[in-house]
């Protein structure tokens, strides 16, 4: 229950334990078209956006929408709200980009009027927003900032790999540019995978850079192979993880087959991710665990990042770890010292039984380290949210 690589589903397991198949076997030709189609319905992303799927993780995928976006010398703005968003300055930073931030404390979402503000003060060519920050648990409100992006004539990206499919976004109205995620992490896939779906006018940026990307970076190597892949057509760029490809599509299926609380699919599955954290925090209340990010408002729905209590320090993790649920510590270079983290996204989120466990080992875990932690009344609590749905 770390918050990823996460949990898969047996189906999704059982899709990636094959024998590896050839880059143009027809059956993975089918399974890599279709998972290109199902990533724009997760997406919610119009017909003329192009969806791409890469071997590498999320980082790669950060890496692809900067070194595709800016040249040397543009500016930028980057919406700080922790690890994850520094690392997108570092990015930048290696394709020279001028890079200006407006930040928040870890543990707090930056207020719109400020982005708004710092939008308007540096005119960048593109906004850079983490949707949910894995690091600290704050979710930024990214379709917002997007259409403060777009009312100043810039750009956004989004970075999900801790929200997409589980936090609600969508591309429709071309507001949003850039949504990238890697594939272990809310969209319930093994690790290796870089998953982003590019909308028309951010892959026109890409043709009027004063420098290529770098050769594997290169959406114009990529998109021929996307297309054809989509037209159910071989192709050869460099060699796809073809068993995670025969996992990801049906992993993508599984999200758009979801119903949860009179909704289906992408709705379903982020309305149950939304519940499921709802339920968590029952169990959290009745432990007396408080959240780094104080404000509900503000704290995504695929992790809670929860404060040690008094006199408990980083040891909890391992003590949580011996009752049989892997949990993480902290991860925010400020504040690492200070809180842990549960993942609640993907399959899991399907799985009372599972939350259940994750529940009793926090408990159990607090009380070996010599807090009172009331296991049962938090489980009852979780129990509780979950059969309200
Ligand atoms: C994990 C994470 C990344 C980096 O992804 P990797 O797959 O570890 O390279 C980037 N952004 C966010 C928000 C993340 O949670």
């Amino acid at each position: 229950m770390i918050p990823g690589p996460i949990e898969v589903s047996p189906e999704v397991r059982a899709a990636h334990d094959g024998p590896p198949p050839g880059h143009l076997a027809p059956s993975l030709v089918e399974a890599y078209g279709r998972s290109l189609e199902q990533m724009r319905a997760v997406w919610r992303a119009p017909a003329s956006a192009q969806p791409f799927m890469v071997a590498g993780s999320g980082t790669l995928a950060m890496d692809m929408a900067a070194a595709n976006l800016v040249s040397p010398g543009e500016r930028v703005l980057v919406v700080g709200t922790g690890y994850f968003s520094d690392r997108m300055v570092e990015i930048l930073r290696r394709y020279e980009a001028e890079v200006a931030m407006v930040e928040a404390p870890p543990g707090e979402a930056v207020p719109l009027p400020e982005v708004q503000a710092a939008i308007r003060r540096t005119t960048p060519k593109a906004v850079f927003v983490t949707h949910v920050d894995t690091s600290t648990g704050v979710r930024m409100n990214a379709q917002a900032v997007a259409g403060l992006a777009h009312e100043a004539g810039a750009m956004t990206v989004v970075d999900g790999v801790c929200a997409t499919a589980a936090e609600p976004l969508s591309m429709m109205d071309g507001e949003v540019d850039i949504y990238l995620t890697g594939s272990q992490k809310a969209i319930g896939l093994p690790a290796g995978l870089a998953m982003l779906v590019v909308s028309e006018r951010a892959m026109a940026a890409r043709d009027t850079l004063r420098r290529p990307p770098p050769y594997y970076l290169d959406y114009h190597q990529w998109r021929p192979i996307m297309r054809a892949y989509e037209a159910r057509d071989k192709a050869y760029f460099a060699t796809p993880a073809t068993n995670l490809v025969q996992a990801a599509t049906v992993g993508l299926a599984q999200i758009l087959a979801d119903d949860f609380a009179g909704k289906t699919g992408i709705e379903a599955r982020t309305a149950r991710h939304a519940h499921v954290a709802c339920a968590m925090e029952g169990a959290w209340r009745a432990y007396g665990l408080e959240h780094l990010c104080a404000s509900p408002d503000d704290r995504g729905v695929t992790l809670s990042a929860l404060k040690y209590p008094t006199g408990v320090g980083p040891d909890l993790v391992a003590k949580i770890g011996a009752h049989g649920v892997a949990v993480a510590g902290g991860l925010h270079p400020s504040c690492k010292a200070e809180y842990f983290r549960v993942g609640h996204m993907g399959w899991a989120t399907t799985q009372p039984g599972l939350l259940e466990k994750t529940v009793e080992a926090v408990g159990r875990g607090l009380r070996d380290s010599g807090v009172e932690a009331d296991v049962e009344g938090a489980k009852a609590a979780l129990l509780e949210t979950w059969s309200h749905a």
